[in-house]
């Protein structure tokens, strides 16, 4: 979810009323600047670009009206509210001084501040978050805005559990309310058609990055999330097999990881694209196994050699005896047609070494590795690995 920022500058000169004011601002879910003096205030103005500024009329060296005809002729947009011990009078008439200066002002707060008026004022200015729009987005990717974390994927081998694999998941780096998560943007995505100019990202990001790595001694394969929209293009195992012969990587390094509502739009075309990918030895892997998008039946109609089992079951295995017994029934179905095993949502070391008995070829979790910048991969990668619980 995105907001313009709720970025609130506050200039007084007393050191506890900028400690009052600031706590509360903070805990109503304002991001805070303070300043003590004009000077550190319009640095701030510069750096900090409030959207709501709090101006004691009276400080030494530069006052609150001085302060107000600088912002009327620097165009400032942020709302204006302005606090001081003196008589209504003369708040009102510099509320009004602001308003011929074309300030958006945002009223009075006597002082002393009293709690309930400052809340009820700050809450007022506080945006609501909203959801971001398709042009931000498809402007995200012209400007880079898009990264690429990696979660490490691990498999047992030789009594430990090693990285041998990521899965690439997409961020939004926004400038102003930092890094959003893909569950926030990803279905936006898919209704307007950015999720193909999307998903190419990723897949090149996360190539090159495979040839990068794989230069720097780390072997590692990828799974990329594909979107069931983009099951449909005839031409994407070809696309997709030319992109890897560029980075001189086999096809079968790469897992692509589709949910089931796939298969339900066009099964015939859906098919016909999976077998192709699975005949260019792409890896293909049924994600969010086991929520309520699941389908047994895609399982054997499709030509998936994976099976994921969602998160929401790894992350009961510690605690519930249900879930435990699922999850092996799970591996036992996958095993049986012949599918590898990969579960996620591995919090805790009683559910790495459930997993490990139960037989689930590969995990994933933060008890393992949570996602994080290609950079940090290789550590990840030579890091202490999680001891196996039986021979
Ligand atoms: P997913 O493919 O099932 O990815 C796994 C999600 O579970 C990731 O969330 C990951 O950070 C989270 N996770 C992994 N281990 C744990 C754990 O131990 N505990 C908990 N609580 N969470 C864990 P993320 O990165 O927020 O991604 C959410 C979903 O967004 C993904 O679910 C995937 O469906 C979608 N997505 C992400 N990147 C892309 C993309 O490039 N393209 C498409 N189409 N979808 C994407
Ligand atoms: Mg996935
Ligand atoms: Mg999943």
């Amino acid at each position: 979810m995105l907001t313009d920022g709720n970025r609130l500058l506050v200039v007084d000169d007393q050191p506890d009323i900028l400690d009052f004011v600031g706590q509360v601002a903070e805990a109503i879910g304002f991001k805070v600047r303070l300043a003590n003096n004009a000077q550190e205030f319009r640095e701030a103005l510069h750096e900090f670009k409030p959207t709501l500024l709090i101006l004691d009329l009276q400080m030494p060296q530069t006052d609150g009206v001085e302060l107000i005809r600088e912002l009327g002729n620097l165009g400032t947009r942020a709302a204006v509210l302005i606090s001081s011990g003196m008589d209504q009078r003369v708040l009102v008439s510099a509320e009004q001084l602001g308003v011929a200066h074309g300030l958006k002002m945002a009223g009075i707060l006597q002082k002393p501040i009293m709690l309930a008026d400052l809340e009820a004022v700050l809450t007022q200015y506080l945006q609501v978050p909203r959801a971001p729009t398709a042009d931000e987005l498809r402007r995200a990717i012209d400007r880079a805005q898009l990264v690429v974390h990696y979660q490490p994927k691990c498999r047992l081998r030789n009594g430990e559990w090693q990285v041998v694999g990521v899965e690439a998941l997409i961020r939004w780096q926004h400038p102003e309310a930092g890094l959003i998560y893909p569950d926030a943007f990803i279905p936006l995505a898919e209704s307007t058609g950015v999720i193909a100019a999307l998903t190419d990202f990723v897949l090149q990001e996360g190539i090159r990055q495979l040839g990068t790595w794989r230069g720097q001694g780390v072997d590692l394969d990828l799974s990329v999330n594909l979107s069931p929209h983009l099951v449909r293009e005839l031409d994407f195992p070809d696309r997709l097999a030319e992109l890897m012969r560029a980075h001189a990587l086999d096809n079968s390094r790469l897992t692509l990881e589709i949910t089931e509502t796939a298969a339900l739009e066009d099964p015939a075309r859906t098919r016909d694209i999976l077998t192709r990918l699975r005949v260019k030895n792409f890896g293909l892997s049924l994600d969010d196994f086991g929520t309520g998008y699941s389908s047994l039946t895609q399982l054997y109609r499709m030509p998936f050699n994976e099976l994921k089992v969602d998160k929401s079951l790894g992350l009961e295995l510690h605690q519930s005896r249900e879930a435990r017994t699922i999850v092996r029934s799970l591996v036992d179905l996958a095993h049986n047609l012949g599918l590898k095993v990969c579960t996620e949502g591995v919090e805790t070391a009683a559910a790495l070494q459930f997993l490990e008995v139960a037989g689930s070829d590969f995990v994933q979790g933060y008890y393992l590795g949570r996602p994080v910048p290609a950079e940090a991969i290789p550590g990840a990668v030579h890091g202490q690995p999680k001891l196996a619980a039986v021979g």
